[in-house]
């Protein structure tokens, strides 16, 4: 059997697994970048290694009436200089998006921010990216990394709001706790992007099975719905999505009170079927050369993924045998 065939019959969860645990290892990384037919493939789920290379995808997004939050790709910094380098990007990316007529939306991670040198180094990073938001009326999202770092996000995304109204943080269904974090954020008056969850969890704190998963997703999702105050959905699971639209329908919750939001390069049929019908669809476009731990949760979110990977780069071996 073929290896794209082996990973087909593997259980999902080992191949989850697996594919999470190489994402941390940056040397695999750096050895994946020579190779062009897997650059090709990162193609596909990250605009560009630069603000520039990325501006035409976010153009050719909003020419199709689809909106955006962007990612200055990077996490687990572990020195103050690159902590505070990866602010400036932020802080120089938001102007040029307004500039450009863009949404000045970005999403940015804690650990990028310097949450594991210390939250002093991270919070002071993380109001320098606020200044510039406020400077172009932009919005700054809190993506979420792992369950370690949840209670710090949460805090420091609380700070951040109340210095600056147009934030939000993200919950994740996956973990347990993440019901009384929602009643956390309504009652601080903020603003979730609810999604499934990305990474690989301890069954101490997150639901192990699917099924669970999209259980806590549906009830929590109803729960911010009915809360009264703006939200994101980020999923593409159909069947999730259509049961959103169905209780929005059902509760009378305008399409203007809630918006989908999407990855780049997934499922962009979706995408675009419901900006074809009303709602606010947000395309979350990642950048720059940091892109190997979040390229690698998107494979590991589908091992079909990396079966198309792998026979494309077994495509490529066997035309560079024969030319040689
Ligand atoms: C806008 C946005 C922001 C996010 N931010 C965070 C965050 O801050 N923290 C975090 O932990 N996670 C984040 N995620 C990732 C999220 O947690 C899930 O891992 C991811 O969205 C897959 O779950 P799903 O809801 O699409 O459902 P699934 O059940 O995993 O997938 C449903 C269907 O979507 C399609 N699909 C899903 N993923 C892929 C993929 N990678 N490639 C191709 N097709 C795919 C498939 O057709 C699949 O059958 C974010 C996701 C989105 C959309």
């Amino acid at each position: 059997m073929s290896v794209a065939g082996s990973i087909r019959v593997l259980p999902h969860r080992a191949v989850r697994g697996f594919l999470i645990g190489l994402s941390h290892r940056r040397s695999i990384g750096r050895a994946a970048v020579r190779s062009p037919v897997a650059r090709s493939v990162v193609s596909r789920f990250v605009a560009g290694e630069t603000l520039e290379a990325a501006l035409p995808a976010l153009g050719a997004l909003r020419q199709a009436g689809l909106r955006t939050s962007v990612d200055v790709l990077g996490e687990s910094v572990t020195s103050s200089d690159l902590a505070a380098a990866a602010a400036d990007r932020y802080a120089a990316t938001l102007p040029v998006l307004a500039k450009r007529g863009l949404d000045a939306n970005v999403s940015l991670k804690l650990t990028q921010m310097g949450l594991e040198i210390g939250p002093e180094v991270c919070r002071g990073n993380v109001m320098r990216i606020l200044d510039a938001a406020r400077q172009v009326d932009g919005f700054v999202r809190f993506d979420m990394e792992d369950h370690t770092r949840t209670d710090p996000t949460l805090d420091i995304w609380q700070e951040a709001h109340e210095a600056y109204p147009r934030t939000g943080v993200v919950i994740q269904s996956a973990l347990r706790r993440s019901e009384a974090d929602v009643e956390r954020v309504l009652a601080a008056g903020g603003n979730v992007r609810l999604c499934k969850g990305a990474y690989d969890e301890p069954g101490s704190v997150a639901f192990q099975e699917k099924r669970e998963v999209d259980a806590s997703y549906a009830r929590l999702m109803e729960r911010l719905l009915a809360s009264g105050t703006y939200h994101a959905l980020a999923t593409h699971d159909a069947r999730l999505i259509a049961r959103a639209r169905a209780f929005a329908e059902r509760e009378g919750i305008g399409s203007d009170r809630f918006e989908f939001q999407m990855l780049y390069g997934v499922r962009r049929d979706l995408q675009r079927m419901l900006a074809g019908r009303g709602y606010t669809v947000r395309v979350y476009v990642p950048f720059g050369r940091e892109w190997y731990p979040y390229f690698m949760r998107r494979l590991a979110e589908r091992p079909a993924n990396v079966g198309f990977m792998l026979k494309a780069i077994a495509r490529e071996e066997g035309r560079r045998l024969r030319h040689h």
